[in-house]
């Protein structure tokens, strides 16, 4: 009997539906390759859902996402939201925490016949194949905060004034499970875990320290870890980014981290991201719904593509199909197919395609 999958697919705003669309056609083709069903309920989140329902994350979504095997998301976003009382973000973020997804991968690495669009030297990067693992339902972005009028001092000059605070707060158990996800997750690769804090200043870095040594210690002494200050990560990454294998991070650092990193894969549009918790998975590209290109069929779906050859990774298990799929991609770049924002000055026009003919490809390349 073949495995049945039910997916619960969020196209979003702006290039999301553009990019969506191809992504499910590759799936398709996977699902008579490797003998698989995948359902689809499409729903809404975002801005979409703010004109439809006037809801970023409206309740038929949230039951539909945790119904399923997986979420796969394009993006949401747009200037017709910016200055609203209800964002497009808002539901994003209540998405990771519906889902209780506090795990957030990002895969970085290189392909070849891309290294000349990264602002990186093709030595420098050559080669990269790093995971950063971010924890994501926790640390600033979740901590307390506040904002007070006529705080006495807080103005120029020594006048009443307004002052603002956020607070960086883990508990251990916090940073027991996410260390735990990169322990495991060097065992698969080179058994290489960089734990990225600011221990030298903060107190939630401190223990973050503290409890990733005593998990490692205790459970994974195969795996070499090391530590790495924030700011010197930051340094190493565009410096000698072949140093790591998997960085573990908080919440605000891996955010910082990770679009730092992008740069090494030469665009953001060739990123794909995971977020794992307890609950449905979800899968995204790491790019934004570039609303300055929407509508004009020319925006790069590989991010979008890659995302569902996470999916069948981390969610299915079915890690041949996966390969097949950045096979395939590989195998199309290195023919020299390219979409607008891959091609660097001087590429060959008549080696551009839009956004459906590198679905073609990409489909005509899956084994
Ligand atoms: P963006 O990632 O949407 O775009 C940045 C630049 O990269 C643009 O020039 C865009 O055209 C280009 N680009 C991005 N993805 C591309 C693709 N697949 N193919 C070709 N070109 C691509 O970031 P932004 O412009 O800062 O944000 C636009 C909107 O997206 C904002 O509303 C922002 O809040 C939102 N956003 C959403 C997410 C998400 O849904 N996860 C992430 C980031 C930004």
């Amino acid at each position: 009997m073949s495995k049945k999958f039910r997916i619960c697919t969020l196209p979003g705003d702006g290039i999301g539906p553009e990019i969506m669309e191809q992504a499910l056609r590759v799936l398709d083709k996977i699902g008579e390759l490797y003998d698989c069903e995948f359902e689809y309920d499409e729903e809404l989140i975002g801005g979409c859902a703010i004109d439809a329902v006037d809801n970023p994350w409206p309740e038929k979504t949230e039951k539909a996402a945790l119904d399923s095997d997986a979420v796969l998301l394009a993006a949401v976003g747009g200037k017709k939201w910016d200055h609203g009382e209800k964002r497009p973000e808002q539901g994003l973020l209540a998405l990771r925490k519906s889902m209780n997804a506090y795990c957030n991968l990002r895969p970085v690495s290189i392909f070849e016949p891309l290294i000349d669009s990264s602002t990186l030297k093709p030595d420098v990067i050559r080669g990269v194949d790093l995971m950063i693992v971010r924890e994501l339902t926790g640390g600033i972005y979740f901590g307390r905060r506040n904002t007070s009028s006529d705080v006495e001092g807080a103005g120029v000059n020594g006048t009443k004034g307004w002052r603002a605070y956020d607070t960086m707060e883990y508990s251990e158990y916090e940073i027991e499970r996410i260390a735990r996800y990169a322990f495991e997750m060097a065992r698969k690769r080179r058994s290489h875990v960089t734990s990225v804090d600011k221990a030298n200043v903060l107190d939630s870095s401190k223990l973050w320290r503290k409890v990733v040594h005593e998990l490692g210690e205790a459970e994974y002494p195969d795996v070499e870890l090391d530590d790495m200050l924030v700011d010197a990560a930051a340094m190493q990454l565009v410096k000698n980014p072949g140093f790591f294998d998997v960085i573990l991070t908080e919440n605000t650092f891996g955010d910082i981290l990770s679009d730092e990193a992008s740069m090494i894969s030469g665009s953001l549009g060739m990123l794909a991201s995971a977020s794992l918790g307890s609950k449905t998975p979800i899968f995204e590209p790491c790019h934004g719904s570039a609303p300055d290109i929407a509508g004009q069929g020319i925006a790069n779906p590989l991010a979008q593509i890659l995302s569902v050859a996470m999916m069948l990774r981390y969610a299915f298990d079915m890690p041949e199909a996966a390969d097949s799929i950045e096979n395939a991609v590989d195998e199309v770049l290195k023919a020299g197919w390219l979409t607008r924002d891959l091609a660097g000055e001087g590429a060959d026009e008549s080696k551009i395609l839009n956004t459906v003919e590198m679905g073609d490809k990409v489909i005509a390349a899956l084994k």
